[in-house]
């Protein structure tokens, strides 16, 4: 049986390590705060919402939810961008997906603080993951499966990574990252010819691609490193990740878990990103 690689150990040394940051913020007077905007009820919307309180209540940020109706329009929200992004007493500013359609979600981003981008949406965020220049913070998914592996010690520098999925809100911005700790990376997606004979060549395999349970035996080596980001539904109800668990979970050294694994890890960074804003701002 290979190692499970848990996200809540990961995610409660970030939370830790802002322990005491938020000690010396507190000194100065200043109390970390996310601000998060919703549109209306939308189950994966709240999950995230409740997620991210959650890791923010146990570092000790304090969090403001700002909920419109599901029929707001594009300059409703944009005036709540407004008014967080000129509060003073609000360092993050998190905007919950998904938005309704008669929203012009480009001009929200466009609008946001990108120095309140806590969730890396925005393009100065992600010129800093690619170019090394901007400003903002790299999106917290990436940032968390950096974090899973350096926290379970897996070397970076030298690796074979394959990366299954190039959104820009994971793939893309994680082979930025990767590249960047020395990783040689293959980035790959729906078009990519010999997918599995790619995967089994990885030393890490990280599927990000929202197809419950697609990766399978013939897509892993013994000696792998599997992380799986995927959130999905399979067809009995239950939440799974992109990789069909009990089939690949016996045959490589090490595989996170879906629920449990990655994305506990993400909201732990986005807390992180909360108190780097709240060190930095103004
Ligand atoms: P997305 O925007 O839909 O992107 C999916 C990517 O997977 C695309 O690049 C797509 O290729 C690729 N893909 C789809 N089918 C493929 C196939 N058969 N072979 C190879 N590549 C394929 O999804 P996303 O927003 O990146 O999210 C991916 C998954 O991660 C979802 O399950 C989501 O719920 C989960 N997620 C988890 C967290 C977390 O914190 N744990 C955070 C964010 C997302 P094309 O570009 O060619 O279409």
């Amino acid at each position: 049986m290979s190692e499970l690689l848990y996200g809540a150990p990961a995610a409660q040394a970030i939370l830790d390590s802002l322990e005491a940051r938020i000690a010396a913020l507190r000194t100065r007077g200043r109390e970390p705060c996310l601000a998060m905007l919703r549109c209306g009820e939308d189950p994966g919307a709240l999950s995230y919402e409740r997620a991210a309180a959650r890791s923010c209540a146990k570092a000790g940020i304090r969090v403001q939810n700002i909920v419109l109706p599901w029929t707001a329009g594009t300059e409703e929200l944009l005036q709540a961008v407004d008014r967080v992004n000129g509060d003073k007493n609000v360092h993050g500013i998190l905007v919950l997906r998904p938005l309704p359609g008669q929203i012009d979600t480009q001009a929200i981003f466009r609008r946001l603080r990108h120095d309140k981008d806590v969730d890396g949406i925005t393009v100065p965020s992600l010129a800093r993951v690619f170019v090394g220049r901007g400003g903002g913070f790299a999106p917290c998914t990436p940032e968390a499966c950096i974090a899973m592996l350096d926290h379970y010690g897996v070397p970076l520098a030298g690796a074979r990574v394959v990366i299954l999925g190039r959104s820009l809100i994971v793939g893309r911005p994680l082979s930025m990252l990767l590249v960047e700790r020395d990783a040689t990376v293959t980035l790959c997606h729906s078009k990519t010819r010999d997918l599995a004979a790619l995967c089994r060549e990885a030393d890490i395999l990280i599927a990000a691609m929202g197809k419950a349970e697609f990766v399978d035996e013939n897509y892993v080596n013994p000696g792998q490193i599997i992380l799986d980001v995927g959130v999905n539904k399979r067809f009995d109800g239950k939440i799974c990740g992109d990789v069909a668990f009990d089939r690949v979970s016996p045959l490589v050294r090490a595989i996170s878990p879906v629920p449990r694994g990655v994305g506990a890890v993400t909201t732990a960074v986005l807390a992180r990103h909360v108190v780097e804003a709240a060190e930095t701002l103004f």
